[in-house]
């Protein structure tokens, strides 16, 4: 009796296959994949702040309010977080952001990956 495999159809609406598990091979893989890149995303909810409609404006009266880079006086052309959200710095608060050109920005912001390097 033992010896009888149980079968089901997949937990996937819709699916067809019999399996043993929730669901059919196929869908199981697909499930995980799934869930491993919720879970990815939960972990870096910092990235959701460049999606969100108030950035955006903050952005522009970034920019309209400080023209020029604080380091060289170039033309700002990004609007950079002074503590970076990654680190708990304030994603939409106004006196939290400072104008800078592309260059320091991204020097700026290689900086920040070094020292969490440890350099
Ligand atoms: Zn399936
Ligand atoms: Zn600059």
């Amino acid at each position: 009796m033992g010896r009888i495999t149980r079968l089901k159809v997949c937990a996937e609406d819709g699916c067809p296959e019999l399996t043993t598990q929730t669901r059919c091979p196929k869908h199981t893989r697909e499930f995980e994949r799934e869930r491993e890149s919720r879970v990815h995303r939960e972990s870096q909810p910092w990235r959701s702040v460049y999606t969100d409609p108030r950035w955006p404006k903050l952005r522009r009266q970034v920019k309209r309010e400080e023209p020029t880079c604080r380091v060289c006086g170039a033309p700002t052309t990004d609007v950079d977080h002074i503590v970076s959200v990654q680190d708990g710095g304030a994603p939409f608060d106004r006196s939290k952001l400072h104008g800078l050109c592309h260059e320091h920005h991204s020097s700026k912001t290689a900086q920040e990956v070094d020292a969490k390097r440890g350099r």
